[in-house]
């Protein structure tokens, strides 16, 4: 089992060293081979996803993946931005299924912005389309001024686009996923106003014909980012494209307690996938020690689960999990009264004696 690791930038390289450590004590005949990526592959290599790396991903079974970004590479042209290697990693990879649980642990239920009872026992999964929509539409550009008043560009803009085969196989994987839990689906558009969603709209509401066993309904994203402050346990499983994926997933995760507790996977058609954090590189707090390094963790689990047929020892490393939050043990972003303040590297020690 050949696992790329791509520990990137801010935060990445102390999360997923706890990761590694976790997979290792599983004592599995894994293969892993790190490489940079992001910010810290610009200044180790002049580009954010260098082809040594990329060829590494290609070859490899599964990817284990950090975070990129750091304010100090704002400045440099978009295409040599740390962010656009992952943007490059799904899109080379052909990793269009993105999967987020937010799963509030009864432990952390206190650790949510919102009141005990709407978060306690919450089991979302949000499924966000991942290599289409405004993130990769063209033509995208500034449009320059020509009447010399403005030396700068006039406008900017991106293209909104999905074509049928994409959102037709994201929704597949929506309604396959709820067939494995209570069978509904929710759709999140903005079809009211974009007609990039009304298309979404028609063709996921066409493919759920194929599911009738499957309950599906339509919600706008307005109201969806309503909802999920309001009545989040309401939903099941969320399909959504690039975009509002991406909001509507950092907003469930603080229904979680931290957005440090939530992993990803991203898929490619034949469950081959990059396993990330839901969260960027926290460049605010880099470096310190008090990462917390479960979303990573958990995300190795999804790994084994997903992409290494390895049901038991995701299990196994799942149970760990809720085991240290039994045991009170937490980073900064989840501690609360009464429990024990942990740094990144404690938290993984504590997960893998758990293991044990
Ligand atoms: P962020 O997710 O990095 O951080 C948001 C807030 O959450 C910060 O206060 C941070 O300290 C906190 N946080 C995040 N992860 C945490 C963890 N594991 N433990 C404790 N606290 C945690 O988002 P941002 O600040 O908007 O972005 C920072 C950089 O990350 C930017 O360059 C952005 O482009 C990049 N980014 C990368 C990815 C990715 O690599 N897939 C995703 C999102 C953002």
């Amino acid at each position: 089992m050949k696992i790329a690791v791509l520990p990137g930038d801010g935060i990445g390289p102390e999360i997923v060293v706890e990761a590694v450590k976790v997979l290792r004590a599983l004592n599995l005949p894994f293969e892993m081979e790190t490489a940079p990526v992001g910010g810290a592959a610009y200044a180790a290599l002049g580009h954010p996803l260098p082809a040594s790396t990329l060829k590494l991903a290609q070859d490899a079974d599964a990817i284990l993946f950090g975070a990129v970004g750091d304010w100090k590479y704002d400045t440099l042209d978009r295409h040599l931005r740390p962010e656009q290697a992952i943007l490059g990693l799904r899109k080379h990879l052909g990793l269009f299924a993105n999967f987020r649980p937010a799963i509030c642990y009864p432990e952390l239920v206190s650790a949510s912005s919102l009141k005990p009872e709407l978060v306690a026992g919450l089991d979302i999964l949000i499924i966000r389309e991942l290599t289409g929509d405004i993130y990769f539409g063209q033509p995208r550009g500034r449009r320059i001024a020509t009447d010399g008043h403005f030396p700068d560009a006039e406008e900017a803009f991106d293209t909104m686009r999905y074509s049928r085969p994409e959102i037709e196989r994201i929704a597949h994987v929506a309604f396959q996923a709820a067939r494995k839990r209570s069978k509904r689906v929710t759709s999140v558009d903005k079809a009211n106003v974009l007609e990039t969603f009304q298309f979404w709209k028609d063709i996921v509401t066409e493919v759920s014909q194929q599911y009738p066993d499957v309950a599906l309904d339509h919600m706008y994203v307005d109201n969806a980012a309503m909802q999920l402050v309001k009545a989040p346990k309401k939903f099941d499983v969320i399909v959504t494209g690039n975009m509002f994926g991406d909001i509507l997933s950092d907003e469930a995760s603080m229904l979680t307690g931290s957005i440090g507790m939530l992993p990803s996977a991203s898929l490619d058609a034949n469950n081959k996938g990059l396993y990330e954090p839901s969260h960027g590189s926290a460049p605010d707090i880099a470096g310190q020690g008090i990462a917390n390094p479960l979303a990573t963790i958990l995300s190795a689990a999804m790994m084994l689960r997903f992409s290494l047929n390895q049901e038991a020892a995701a299990q196994r490393i799942e149970n760990a999990v809720k085991s240290v939050l039994a045991q009170g043990l937490r980073t900064p972003d989840i501690y609360s009264d009464g429990t024990t303040r942990v740094s990144t590297i404690e938290m993984g020690n504590a997960v893998v004696n758990a293991m044990r």
